[in-house]
């Protein structure tokens, strides 16, 4: 599978960036996995986004959903005629019925509900959820590849858990909200680029991405941080439209 980081800073925009959202690719399918601001435009450089087949969204903080409603207005107003989008399945949780309700519109997406620890297919996909530490209800998601068995592991947005150890086991990829610098440990919204190189080094994961990024401060410090912790095994800080193969 291949991964395409369409948008990676934390909370907001900024610098031409975009905010949590990612593209993921195997076999011709296309998951869209958050819809952070700025990302459907950051997404239509790489596909149609009437190509999109299926939506994954790990919570409903606008910096994970921001662009949502206009990808439903363009598979609604582009995808007309001979053009018509099939309706788009967009999986979310369903702990905050307003905003699940949200993800369903006539005749252009339906909302289908997620539940932590019942794993649910999405195309070529076999995919896991585990909720998170974080100010509303968030679900950390752990996507296997079925025909390679390959694995990337989101963490969403989270504080640190112990569980996230046990979650991304042996992942070939983990994808961490490493939003804090070093001295803020055991924060109850996000996770500092210690924690994060600590659970890829325990989870004993091939590869660690460094996501939803803080605007300020050296980034080049953020991914040492982590890396001390993960000890050599390599360590990217994510950047918009990074391809990776998984
Ligand atoms: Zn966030
Ligand atoms: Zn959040």
């Amino acid at each position: 599978m291949e991964l395409t980081i369409l948008g990676y800073w934390g909370g907001y925009p900024t610098r031409n960036g975009g905010t949590s959202s990612y593209l993921i690719e195997s076999d011709g399918y296309h998951l869209w996995l958050d819809a952070g601001s700025a990302s459907l435009i950051a997404l239509e450089n790489h596909i149609d986004p009437l190509d999109i087949d299926a939506v994954l969204i790990s919570h409903y903080h606008h910096d994970h959903i921001a662009d949502l409603g206009v990808f439903q207005f363009t598979r609604q107003l582009k995808g007309i005629g001979e053009n018509r989008a099939p309706i788009v399945p967009i999986y979310g949780h369903e702990e905050d019925k307003e905003n699940f309700d949200r993800l369903t519109m006539d005749r252009v997406s339906k909302g289908i509900a997620y539940r932590e620890n019942e794993a649910f297919t999405v195309g070529p996909f076999e995919i896991t959820a585990m909720k998170t530490l974080h100010p509303v209800p968030c679900f950390a998601l752990r996507i296997e590849e079925v025909n390679t068995g390959k694995v990337l592991v989101f963490t969403a947005d989270s504080g640190y858990l112990e569980g996230f150890i046990p979650f991304s086991k042996d992942a070939d990829l983990l994808l961490a909200d490493t939003n804090f610098f070093h001295g803020m440990e055991n924060h109850r919204v996000h996770m500092t680029a210690t924690e994060v190189g600590r659970i890829a080094k325990e989870a004993q994961v091939k590869k660690l991405v460094l996501t939803h990024l803080p605007q300020q401060g050296d980034l080049a410090l953020l991914k040492e941080q982590a890396a001390a912790e993960f000890g050599s095994q390599e360590v990217l800080l994510a950047e918009k439209d990074l391809l990776i193969t998984i």
